[in-house]
Order: structure tokens, then C-alpha cells, then sequence
């Protein structure tokens, strides 16, 4: 008894421990999961957000290729006229038509909007149309071209400007011009007017986040191009200096990409404007995204990994209950189960008029069948007598072994119904036999549950139509 005793301990304690291990592998197990989880899709979003940035990088230098720079390089070409050099510049004051012819064939060779030129001897400025004005380091307006005279720009630089003329942006590319001793004689303006186009690169810039810097070799950052390209609410000063540092290559062909503190800086080398086209996105928004998209997804595998556990506790809860109400001969509910559903019975008469009824069943002489055949055959008899009353029963009734050779059924029907149904399962009892030419016989109780019932007033009523039965010679149905 002790050592029994010691045995179901020891069998009850390796359970508990079992099921603690199981549960912290579970554990585990999910939070192996979901760490390989998050870091695939954090490397595989933040993978994305780089290489949307790498592109936008790419569709914006295509853009600016297609508008800006491949002009530069048309003022390049045309600075390197030779003629401009030794003969416009050399004779400027006794040359104005000539310089205004010159500049009128360019403007309708090239189809520019402007094409202009200044001289830093007599400070005069052309158009096509002549002599434009004499610049004067007194007007304010005309710091610009003071500013240029006292550049550092060499012949071959470029200079990108930009006029705002009402609405229209005149973006200018200017063009030094020294003579062969080096001295800087002048500069030759060509203008284009590129409103949409640019507020079309604009617009994608503002769109996706970036920041348009062209720097020159020293790291000098153009204003006048950044403040063209980016946003029109950029608050604070602009940003004088680049940090050369970061770039790493000068690579014509394709663009190189960096990540430093969560912002991709895309940059290239554009030999017409001799420095870098640098595109800086801040990826922090995207990161946010990552992290938002990550948790959901979390937050729902483990809703669902919840919701399949707490079906399964459910379900193996379900199952030890079941387990524990029923009746290991015949599989049917124990008298465990009759309490609880007598009173829902009652309950559900009460307050719904659902009306239901209690069957009582006995074998009769089972005694008799124990001692002629054995057990081993009563208990067949018990359990047949169990299927024959399952097969009988409608879904809602609730049918149960109250011990011994006696059945109780709780049928959700009146009494005039339930007795039908009491004597069906009275004659197909004697189809039942215990041996040969002996059917099986039952004497069966019936009562209907009342509103006013209580548990015990229905079993007394039904415990007595049974006696009843068994007292008038068995092998029949009797109501109470
Ligand atoms: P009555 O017609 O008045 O019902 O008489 P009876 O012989 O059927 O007597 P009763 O119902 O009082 O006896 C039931 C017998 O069933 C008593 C017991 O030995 C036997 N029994 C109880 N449980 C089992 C079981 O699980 N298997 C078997 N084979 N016999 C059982
Ligand atoms: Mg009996």
C-alpha cells in the first residue's frame, strides 16, 4: 500500500517536471522562431528600403543627366570655340554686333533660352539683342557677377546658377573664358528654361525623402543647386560641406551606395560638372515601417499560436472531463455527468418551457445472466444495452450509465413522446439475446420534468414508476 502510495508520487511529480520542460522548450522553441523570423524580415524590408533608395538615386541622376548636365556639356563645348577666345573678347567694345550675331547663331543652333555674355574688363553684359547693361560693384543686383569675376572657376569649370524670373527658373550654365596666358577675360552664360522639367525632379525628389547635393572635389557643397532640388521647407542653413570622407570612390559608371546611421548615401562622380551628384535618403521612416510590419506579424503568429493552444488546452480539458465522465464499460456518461444536466433540465423547463423528460432503465434478472453465463458475458449485455439506448437517443439527450445493470436518459421531448421512445427501446431490447431463446428484458421508469422539479422529486418519481415496473412483473414501461 505504502509502496503504491510512493509510486503514484513519484509518477504525478516526473509529470509535473515534463510538462515544465515541455513548456520551456515551447518557449524556446517560439522565441527561436520568431528572432529567425524578425531577422529575416528585417534583412529582407531594410534589403528593400536600400535598394529602393539605390534606384531613386539612379531615376534622379537620369533625370538631372537628361536636363542639366548634358547641357553643361554643350557650354563646354561651345567655350572651347577658339573664337570666342581671340576674337569676341579681344575687340568686345568695337564688336557688339558682331557679339550680338554670335550670340543670336548659338541661341538658335542650340535652341537655348538665353545666351548671354560678360566681360570682366569692361564689365558689360550682352544678350542677342546687344548691349544688356554695364555691371556696377555698387548694385546689389550685380553681386552675382562680381561673385563669378572673383571665383576661383577655371576655364574649363562649370558653373551651375540659377535665376528665378517670376515663376520660371532659369537654370544657367556658365562658361569661363581665358585667353591663352590664362587670364579671365569673361564667362559666357547659356541659359534654359527648366520649369517643369525640373519641378518634375523635384516633385520625386520631395516624394521620396531624398536630398540632391552636387559637391564639388573640395566638398563644397552647390547652394544653388540644392536649394533648386530640395525641398522648398528645408529649415535651417544650408549645408556648406560635404564630408569627402564618405566617398569612397570616384566611380563615373554607377552610383556607390553607403549606409551610415540609418540614412543611404548614394553618390557618383559627373565629370561635367567636375564633383559628385550625392543622394542622401533617410531610412529611419522605412526602419519604423520594418519594425511596425515585424511586430504585427509577430503579434499575429502569436495570437494564432495562442488561440491553437488554448484550443488544444481546451480541447485535452474537454477530453480528461469526458474522460473522468464516462463510463469505461460502455463509454457512455457516468452518473457523474446526471447532477449537472437534471438541473440544466430543470433550469431550461423553468425559464425556457423547454419540456424533458428522465428514463429510467433496469435489466431485468441480470443477476440471473451474471450467474448462468459469467461476467464476461453480462458485461456484453451491458454494453449492447448501452449501444442499443445510444442508437435510440437524438443528439440533445443526454444518456448516461447510473452503475450496476441501471441506465438513465434525459430525452428533451414530453412524456407522451418519451414513452414512444421508452417503448422502442423496449422491444428492441428483445432483439437482444443472453443466450439462446432468452431475449433480453427491461423495466423502464418514466417521468416529465416539471418546472417547479427538483433533482430529487424527479428521481424519486421516476425511481418509483421503475419499482412500480419491476413490482407488476418487469419487462414493461411505467410513468409517474
Ligand atoms: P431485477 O430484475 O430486480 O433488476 O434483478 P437483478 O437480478 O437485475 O438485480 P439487480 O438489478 O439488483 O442486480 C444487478 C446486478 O448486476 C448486481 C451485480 O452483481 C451485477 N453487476 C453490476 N455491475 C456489473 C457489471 O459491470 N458487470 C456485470 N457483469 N455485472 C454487474
Ligand atoms: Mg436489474
Amino acid at each position: 500500500m505504502l509502496k503504491m502510495t510512493g509510486k503514484t508520487a513519484m509518477v504525478k511529480f516526473l509529470r509535473k517536471r515534463l510538462i515544465l520542460y515541455i513548456s520551456v522548450a515551447f518557449l524556446l522553441l517560439l522565441m527561436l522562431v520568431m528572432f529567425i523570423l524578425y531577422a529575416a524580415i528585417q534583412n529582407t524590408l531594410y534589403d528593400n528600403a536600400k535598394e529602393s533608395a539605390f534606384s531613386v538615386a539612379n531615376s534622379i541622376y537620369i533625370a538631372l543627366n537628361d536636363n542639366i548636365f548634358n547641357s553643361a556639356q554643350l557650354v563646354t563645348f561651345i567655350g572651347n570655340d577658339p573664337f570666342l577666345c581671340n576674337d569676341l573678347f579681344e575687340n568686345e567694345l568695337n564688336n557688339t554686333e558682331h557679339i550680338q550675331s554670335y550670340l543670336n547663331n548659338i541661341k538658335n543652333i542650340y535652341s537655348f533660352d538665353i545666351v548671354h555674355m560678360a566681360s570682366f574688363d569692361s564689365y558689360n553684359y550682352y544678350s542677342q539683342n546687344g548691349l544688356v547693361s554695364t555691371f556696377s560693384k555698387e548694385s546689389l543686383n550685380d553681386k552675382w557677377f562680381f561673385d563669378i569675376l572673383n571665383s576661383s572657376v577655371s576655364n574649363k569649370g562649370y558653373v551651375p546658377m540659377v535665376i528665378k524670373n517670376g515663376d520660371q527658373i532659369i537654370f544657367n550654365n556658365i562658361h569661363m573664358i581665358q585667353d591663352n596666358v590664362g587670364n579671365k577675360k569673361g564667362f559666357i552664360l547659356i541659359g534654359l528654361d527648366y520649369t517643369k522639367s525640373l519641378e518634375k525632379i523635384k516633385e520625386s525628389i520631395n516624394a521620396l525623402d531624398a536630398s540632391v547635393y552636387i559637391v564639388s572635389q573640395d566638398g563644397q557643397i552647390e547652394n544653388a543647386m540644392f536649394e533648386l532640388l530640395n525641398k522648398a521647407d528645408t529649415s535651417g542653413p544650408l549645408p556648406q560641406s560635404f564630408d569627402m570622407s564618405l566617398i569612397t570612390s570616384n566611380s563615373t559608371n554607377n552610383f556607390v551606395q553607403i549606409i551610415q546611421d540609418n540614412t543611404s548615401i548614394s553618390f557618383k562622380y559627373i565629370e561635367e560638372v567636375n564633383g559628385y551628384l550625392v543622394i542622401k535618403q533617410d531610412l529611419s521612416s522605412s526602419i519604423f515601417y520594418i519594425f511596425i510590419i515585424t511586430l504585427l506579424i509577430i503579434i499575429f503568429l502569436l495570437a494564432c499560436i495562442l488561440l491553437a493552444t488554448l484550443k488544444v488546452v481546451d480541447y485535452s480539458n474537454r477530453k480528461i472531463l469526458d474522460q473522468a465522465a464516462l463510463d469505461p464499460l460502455t463509454e457512455i456518461y457516468n452518473r457523474s455527468i446526471f447532477n449537472i444536466k437534471l438541473s440544466e433540465a430543470i433550469e431550461l423547463c423553468a425559464h425556457y418551457n423547454i419540456v424533458s423528460s428522465f428514463i429510467f432503465i433496469d435489466i431485468d434478472n441480470f443477476k440471473m445472466i451474471n450467474d448462468e453465463m459469467g461476467h464476461t458475458i453480462g458485461d456484453e449485455i451491458i454494453f449492447k444495452i448501452a449501444r442499443l439506448l445510444e442508437e435510440s437517443k437524438r443528439k440533445n439527450d443526454i444518456l448516461f450509465r447510473w452503475g450496476g445493470d441501471e441506465f438513465g436518459l434525459i430525452v428533451r421531448s414530453n412524456l407522451e413522446n418519451t414513452l414512444q421512445l421508452a417503448q422502442r427501446i423496449l422491444n428492441n431490447a428483445h432483439e437482444i439475446h443472453w443466450k439462446d431463446n432468452a431475449p433480453v428484458s427491461l423495466s423502464i421508469g418514466v417521468t416529465e420534468i416539471r418546472s417547479n422539479d427538483t433533482k430529487k422529486l424527479v428521481f424519486n418519481r421516476v425511481d418509483e414508476a421503475l419499482y412500480q415496473a419491476k413490482a407488476d412483473g418487469k419487462n414493461q414501461i411505467y410513468s409517474q
